[in-house]
């Protein structure tokens, strides 16, 4: 199917490729962004739904064991350790599955995703390292049928799970593991270009950056050297309409509706942080845990007025010069939140600022697209005028 000739979530589609393959018959139930269907898909995925009077569920969702790991030998080239990756080749050479959904990079641009069903090691290990723009990875679900795929590993971001989960029934597998990774404010490839030139020394030669548990920005360039930038130091007033409209209105950042996640928010800085949600995620946990180094999950710091703070300065979309900028983050990076804590500051001030976006924009959509849970949390903050 040709790309791009049906979106029907319009302006909010994630390019997740669900309508680049035969499975857009189901895309009015299955696009995160037409139907929001929360408890559904966290029922059908662990049995239950989340549990909105625990702290702990109510941010991150379902599950049964969080902890923080690194990879003891981290793969070179990796975006943080490797463990997604490592993942993905142990669960091929051990038969657990045919096959790994993962997304590889264009050879003419080193941010541009091509997402592949794997096959190899090799060809898991192409994909290491994240290209932070919008992917369209179910359009590899085309490929299922005749495939002889059986049994799938999907690797991806929020947005895409939760199309797959609504349609995974009907794609013919005997076995469907999903191990997802945290996402916000993602961004077209024309966006990425905007947030490198407003906020790198040299944008052209960066290969890797992450926005980072000590509140910078850390980019490696292609000479090997390194840069970082304090997120205080945002140029607010450009970045504002970079973000995808889709991410603008999404609240699934910890990926609700995955077996096993892996990110970073959850865990102090350098750590990756793991959340298995269910026993499919523990399955796919044991095929690297004892190659882990391993600590408890952690929290320290306050968060709340600090995400309100920076609710009013968003939304006057302030700059602060560099210097100030600099002290902000020594001072926040020093007592700020950190480990659980730095997660759910990131979590309330995306969600407040999705909230405060979807009233401006889209006022309709309002009542059905926010979940409870994020009404809880965002009933916690005094939110911009609409
Ligand atoms: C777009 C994006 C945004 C993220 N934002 C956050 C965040 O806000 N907070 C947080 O805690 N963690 C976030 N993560 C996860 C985090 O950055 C790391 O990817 C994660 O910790 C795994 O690191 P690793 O070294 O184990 O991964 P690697 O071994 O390097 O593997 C990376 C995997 O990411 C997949 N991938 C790459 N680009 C995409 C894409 N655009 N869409 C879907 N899959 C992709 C590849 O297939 C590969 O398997 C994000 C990831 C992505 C892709």
């Amino acid at each position: 199917m040709a790309r791009g000739t049906v979106r029907p979530a319009r302006d909010l589609c994630s390019d997740c490729g669900l309508c680049d393959s035969r499975w857009v018959a189901y895309v009015r139930r299955a696009c995160a962004f037409i139907t929001q269907q929360f408890e559904t898909i966290e029922a059908r995925a662990h049995g239950r739904s989340r549990d909105q009077d625990n702290e702990d569920e109510l941010y991150f969702g379902v599950f049964q064991r969080m902890l923080c790991a690194q990879l003891a030998s981290p793969i070179e080239g990796a975006q943080w350790t490797g463990i997604v990756s490592t993942l993905g080749v142990k669960a091929l050479e051990s038969g657990l599955v045919d096959a790994v959904l993962c997304v590889q990079q264009s050879p003419d641009d080193r941010f541009t995703p091509v997402p592949v069903l794997a096959r190899t090691p090799q060809e898991v290990l192409a994909a290491r390292v994240n290209k932070p723009t919008l992917s369209n990875n179910l359009s590899v679900l085309e490929q299922l049928p005749g495939s002889g795929i059986e049994r799938l590993l999907v690797i991806g971001v929020g947005c895409q799970t939760q199309a797959l989960r609504a349609v995974q029934d009907s794609l013919g597998l005997k076995q469907l593991y999903v191990l997802g990774m945290p996402c916000v404010d993602n961004v077209s490839r024309e966006g990425l270009q905007t947030f490198l030139d407003s906020t790198s020394r040299s944008p052209e030669t960066v290969v890797h950056y992450e926005f980072m548990q000590d509140f910078r920005i850390h980019f490696r360039h292609s000479d090997g050297s390194t840069e970082t930038v304090p997120f205080f130091g945002l140029d607010t007033p450009r970045l504002k309409e970079v973000f995808a409209p889709s991410c603008l209105s999404c609240f699934d950042y910890v990926n609700a509706s995955a077996d096993l996640v892996v990110g970073y928010m959850g865990a102090p800085y350098q750590w990756q942080w793991v959340v298995v949600r269910n026993d499919r995620g523990q399955e796919l946990l044991d095929l690297v845990e004892s190659e882990l180094n391993t600590q408890p999950v952690m929290s320290s710091g306050q968060r709340a007025q600090a995400v309100q703070q920076g609710i009013d300065a968003y939304d006057k979309a302030l700059r602060l010069p560099r210097w100030l900028a600099e002290l902000v983050g020594v001072l926040v990076n020093r007592v700020g939140p950190k480990g659980l804590e730095y997660a759910r500051f990131s979590i309330d001030s995306h969600f407040t600022r999705n909230v405060t976006w979807l009233q401006r924009n889209h006022p309709d959509k309002v009542a059905a697209h926010v979940p409870a849970f994020a009404r809880k949390i965002v009933s916690r903050y005094r939110l911009p005028k609409p």
